[in-house]
């Protein structure tokens, strides 16, 4: 904001250059230091992000500060305001209206943006991202692009702060302005389009509202505002985390229902591989925790159009073998073959490109997403759409087909009565049939499913049997760990049994129930 607000200046007011021209100046510029600090930044996470961009803003602080050209601390006068066909917009109440089409065009854009193949990875990039790269999501690279879309807002509103004051100085681009702006985030809702201007408005009036009336109560001047501010944000983080404009949004009449996606022209669907023919192979895979062996010098083979169920007692590896196998953990030594091709060392997002899909046995979903959208993230391969597109809507054809793939896949597994409301909303069971649901949108070769049937009822599991069966008639193949000996039994059609990461028999289902090493393993272990 700062940046943009000074290019502007000095472009306009030492060079003579319209705000127009200085606008596209301006926002480039603050796209080149975006991306340059996006770069730096944006591999640090958590606490370590939100620090360092502190640090950027005390920087940049004295850094306006401290250069003559840019007028040190008093900052830059006379600023020309915009003008518009040679109308110029020097009172407040015309800077107004162009502030509100700015806001609105942004505020549009976003809500489009979140409404779409991008938004929803997006969406799941905070709590979600090892799922994300699991569906194809280049989570580094959307990270960049938020960061960046975020600073060319940020610079829109310099370049406007600037025009409209006609007046820049380093104050006004500090840590507390920093500060202000993370308030009123905070307060709006910042995972709420609207909360933007909610927050903006609120605190702004608040703020000018304690400036007349603190004065007189407290008899001396001084920012206590500041004070107010501070306790008002600890209430309303303990009354509503996700700040108000849930609670504006809950005052507002609910809209018509939502209706069920339109039929639209399928997607283009991968070539299945034959029959029998060798899918998955792994040898030798080796992973350990420190000290701890979690797979040891395990192989095993899989062949197309198979069920194949990987058993063992808890803590016996089968989880860890799936993160080998979708590249989420890098295996320490062997090797792991998809289609004849290597795949250990390949990112988890080349993988999924391949059709290795999965679930989690801790359920992945996004809780405050749609049933609907979590599904349609599982074909986010499938889709090329990007986030210029969606703000621009642009993207529409291709979204009706995502989404009417959501929705075959959902009623698919029988949820179609569920398409909008939150995944979180769901008992547990349920979840873990959406997360079935989300790896059949993405059109898979083969599918690893982590303990699926886990807190389904009878019935619910006997029709999960069911499906499962008819995927596996229709050719894709499924590499099951479970923990309900009868529903592996009557489903799969070889075993591969784990005891302590190593393999400890493989075989028939009647085989493996009556080999004495697996009984011993079970008695001694779960259930
Ligand atoms: P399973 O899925 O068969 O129940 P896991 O593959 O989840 O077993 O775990 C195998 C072993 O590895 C367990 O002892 C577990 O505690 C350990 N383990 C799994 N993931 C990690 C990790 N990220 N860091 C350290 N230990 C882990
Ligand atoms: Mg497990």
């Amino acid at each position: 904001m700062g940046l943009a607000a000074y290019t502007s200046a000095v472009l306009t007011t030492a060079y003579g250059v319209s705000p127009w021209v200085t606008l596209f100046a301006a926002l480039a510029l603050t796209a080149a230091l975006a991306l340059t600090l996006g770069f730096i930044t944006l591999r640090l996470s958590g606490h370590y992000l939100a620090i360092s961009t502190i640090a950027w803003g005390i920087a940049i602080y004295f850094v306006f500060g401290n250069l003559e050209i840019l007028g040190r601390y008093s900052g830059l006068d006379n600023v020309p305001p915009v003008s518009l066909f040679g109308w110029a917009l020097d009172t407040g109440r015309e800077s107004y209206y162009l502030i509100w089409i700015m806001t609105l065009s942004a505020l549009i854009a976003a809500r489009n943006l979140l409404d779409s193949r991008s938004g929803r990875a997006i969406r799941a990039l905070r709590f979600r991202s090892v799922m994300a790269e699991s569906y194809g999501v280049d989570t580094a690279m959307l990270k960049i692009i938020v960061f960046l879309y975020a600073a060319l807002l940020a610079g829109v509103s310099g370049w406007l702060y600037a025009h409209y004051l006609r007046f820049v100085a380093p104050h006004g681009f500090g840590v507390n302005a920093g500060i202000d702006y993370l308030f009123m985030a905070v307060v709006g809702g910042a995972s709420h389009v609207w909360g933007a201007v909610i927050g903006a408005s609120l605190l702004t009036l608040l703020r000018e509202w304690l400036n007349e009336l603190l004065p007189k109560l407290l008899q001396r001047t001084g920012n206590y505002e500041i004070v107010v501010f501070g306790v008002l944000m600890m209430l309303l983080l303990h009354r509503t985390r996700d700040g108000l404009a849930p609670v504006f949004a809950r005052l507002l009449p609910a809209g018509p229902a939502r209706a069920r996606p339109a039929e639209a022209p399928p997607l283009p669907r991968r070539e299945q591989p034959r029959s029998g023919e060798v899918l998955l192979e792994v040898r030798a895979a080796q992973k350990q925790f420190g000290g701890l062996v979690a797979v040891s010098n395990l192989s095993f083979e899989m062949k197309s159009g198979e069920i194949l169920g990987l058993i063992g007692p808890n803590g016996a590896g089968k989880s860890t073998m799936f993160n080998l196998i979708t590249g989420v953990l890098r295996a320490d030594d062997g090797a792991i073959r998809f289609r004849g091709e290597r795949i250990d060392r390949r990112p988890p997002k080349e993988i999924a490109a391949r059709g290795i899909c999965r679930t989690f046995q801790h359920v992945n979903l996004v809780s405050a997403m749609s049933v609907l959208d979590n599904v349609a993230l599982g074909a986010h391969l499938r889709g090329r759409r990007g986030t210029v597109a969606a703000m621009l809507r642009r993207d529409r054809a291709e979204e009706a087909q995502l989404l009417a793939e959501a929705t075959r896949q959902i009623e698919r597994v029988g949820l179609g009565s569920h398409l909008f409301e939150p995944a979180g909303n769901l008992p547990l069971g349920q979840q873990r049939v959406v997360e079935i649901a989300r790896a059949l949108c993405a059109d898979p070769v083969l599918l690893l499913l982590d303990e699926p049937a886990a807190g389904l009822r009878y019935g619910e599991k006997r029709a999960l049997a069911e499906l499962l069966r008819r995927l596996r008639d229709e050719g894709v193949s499924i590499l099951l760990v479970e923990h309900d000996m009868e529903f592996v039994m009557r489903l799969v059609d070889r075993l591969v049994v784990l005891d302590f990461g190593e393999k400890l028999a493989e075989g028939l289902p009647l085989a493996i129930q009556t080999n004495p090493a697996v009984v011993e393993a079970y008695l001694g272990g779960i259930e």
